[in-house]
């Protein structure tokens, strides 16, 4: 016991973060530039190549729906139909579907 010798100045720690942050931002910088630079050079490469690192995806096939609140069929993306969207022909379809819904199903359960 009575290893109390060492003595930290009251300031080190916030001095080591002010450096330890600066150079974490620089190097971030750097990192981030880097990055930048890599994918480009890849990018570069590829197109030598003639391969496209985007390929042009086709647009989300198209399926037909209809319209939960007014039954108007109408063409949605497959991709938003999977995700559960696109349910309603239009926005204010779905606004007064769903205020039916709140409505119709809700109302009288809240409070009793
Ligand atoms: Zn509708």
């Amino acid at each position: 016991m009575g290893q109390g010798s060492e003595t930290i100045p009251d300031d080190y720690d916030d001095l080591i973060c002010e450096q330890m942050g600066e150079r974490n931002r620089r190097h971030r910088q750097q990192e981030r530039s880097l990055k930048n630079k890599v994918h480009a050079e890849v990018a570069a490469q590829l197109k030598r190549h003639g391969i496209s690192k985007t390929p042009a995806r086709p647009k989300g096939a198209k399926v037909d729906c209809q319209c939960k609140n007014c039954g108007i069929p109408f063409t949605a993306r497959k991709a938003d139909r999977a995700r559960g969207w696109a349910r309603f022909c239009s926005k204010s379809c779905a606004a007064i579907f769903k205020d039916r819904a709140y409505h119709g199903r809700y109302r009288g359960s809240y409070g009793s």
